[in-house]
């Protein structure tokens, strides 16, 4: 099954494509850390898209584009997390056959605080919120022990404008998934543990077999 994860900054798209990973067997694609990888790597590239991360902009297309369909070439169970984020991105896959477009419906407000909180695995990415899903350990990823850091576009004027893009670039993919008839609306405002469960009705999952 091929899903799309779409909604605003922070409304918990990384934290229900880490679970429905574990669980379902799903190969988690999240595309801000793709692009975090390629910022680690200083790569040209990378450092070109650096400046978009840190600024809440949209990184170019013809790169994330790209490098969205290197990482699910041949696969055929995958979570697209934060992609497509625009009208343009999601034309150029239109060849890629999506099976159901999840939207995490929070309002800005709610979301708002969950960024102060918010903390990544600075070797993996996974993620934590040191109230909402703490780790076991303080500061500590339970996945691989690494130190947990904050993102370093988590600063409040930098998220004020990754809402602007939202709204500008995001949101009118709602529509269009609406139209082709993929699209599938669920509370996020609500517990981790139950927005996680809505997701799985929805998409009608269950767990893979251990
Ligand atoms: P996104 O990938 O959409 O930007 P994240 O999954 O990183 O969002 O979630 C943003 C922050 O909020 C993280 O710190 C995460 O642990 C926390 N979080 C995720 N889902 C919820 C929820 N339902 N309630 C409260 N906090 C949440
Ligand atoms: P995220 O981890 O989803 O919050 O994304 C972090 C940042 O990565 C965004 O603010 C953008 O700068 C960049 N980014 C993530 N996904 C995309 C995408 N599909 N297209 C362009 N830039 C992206």
């Amino acid at each position: 099954m091929k899903i799309i994860l779409l909604g605003p900054p922070g409304s918990g798209k990384g934290t229900v494509s880490e679970r429905l990973e574990k669980d379902c067997g799903f190969f988690h694609l999240s595309a801000g850390e793709l692009l975090r990888e390629e910022v680690a790597k200083k790569t040209t590239i990378g450092k070109e898209i650096q400046s978009y991360i840190n600024k809440g902009e949209l990184a170019p297309s013809k790169f994330v584009v790209e490098l969205v369909k290197l990482e699910v070439r041949k696969k055929d169970n995958y979570i697209l997390d934060g992609f497509p984020r625009s009208l343009e991105q999601a034309k150029q896959i239109e060849g890629l056959k999506v099976d159901a477009v999840v939207l995490m419906d929070v309002s800005e407000e709610v979301v708002i605080e969950r960024f102060a909180g918010r903390r990544i695995c600075e070797k993996s990415g996974h993620g934590y919120h040191i109230k909402y899903l703490p780790p076991k350990k303080a500061g500590i990823c339970d996945v691989d022990g690494s130190k947990l850091v904050q993102r370093a576009d988590d600063k409040p004027e930098v998220i004020k404008k990754r809402f602007v893009v939202y709204h500008k670039e995001t949101q009118p993919l709602i529509n269009y998934y609406e139209k082709k008839k993929l699209l599938h609306r669920v509370d996020a405002s609500k517990k981790p543990e139950d927005v996680y469960n809505e997701v799985k009705k929805a998409l009608k999952l269950k767990n893979k077999k251990r």
